[in-house]
């Protein structure tokens, strides 16, 4: 299944354990598939002038890659989530494989930054029973999300569409921290903290939004 802009109301009463949107009606940003040389720095720079916090949802690979790069997200006083060390589909794995691309995360983070990892999101949002179980086991919250972007596809006005009809007082927003939007993620940003002032709404910390 490939979701539009957000997971269909049945998977959320399903796994209504997992965070669908943003609590406290402020908006939270999150970034995900970071970090990367294309574009985290850029997005750190922009939440700093903005005094915004977000959270990331890192690749354990790309941490290996550009330790100094995930140091700066924390230094920065953002969260780093575990989005898996490979970003494969853990649906197309077994229990074991699956918790392989999970905890040494967990420890990677725990070892290199003293970073305490709470949060998960599944790779490419797949998920099942298994996943949920896992995650529970591991005593980890799964953060959805309910307004993706769709910065990706490097295009503007599609980043815009989709803020103009879905932005609201509880939007947990998928951005990427990725090449593939690295030439539009300013301009994705400023257009979202516009529409948000626009419609008096406010944006959250991390620990706040998703309580
Ligand atoms: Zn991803």
């Amino acid at each position: 299944m490939r979701y539009k802009y957000h997971p269909p109301i049945v998977v959320q009463k399903l796994f209504n354990n997992f965070i669908w949107e943003s609590s406290g009606n402020k908006i939270l940003l999150t970034f995900d598939d970071g970090p990367t040389e294309a574009a985290t720095l850029r997005i750190l720079n922009f939440l700093r002038a903005n005094k915004l916090k977000a959270v990331f949802f890192c690749v354990g690979n790309n941490i290996v890659l550009y330790p100094a790069l995930a140091a700066k997200i924390i230094e920065g006083g953002h969260v780093i989530a575990n989005h898996t060390m490979n970003h494969k589909l853990l649906t197309k794995m077994s229990r074991e494989e699956s918790i392989d691309e999970i905890t040494p995360f967990n420890n990677l983070l725990k070892e290199k930054f003293n970073h305490n990892v709470k949060y998960f999101r599944p790779p490419h949002g797949r998920f099942n029973l298994r996943t949920n179980s896992i995650l529970n086991e591991l005593n980890m919250k799964c953060v959805m999300w309910n307004l993706l972007s769709f910065d990706y596809e490097n295009n503007i006005e599609k980043v815009k569409y989709a803020i103009d009809k879905y932005l609201n007082e509880n939007s947990i927003i998928v951005f990427h921290d990725s090449i593939k939007c690295s030439d539009i993620i300013e301009e994705s940003l400023n257009y979202t903290i516009e529409q948000a002032d626009k419609k008096g709404l406010k944006f959250g910390e991390p620990e706040d939004c998703l309580k």
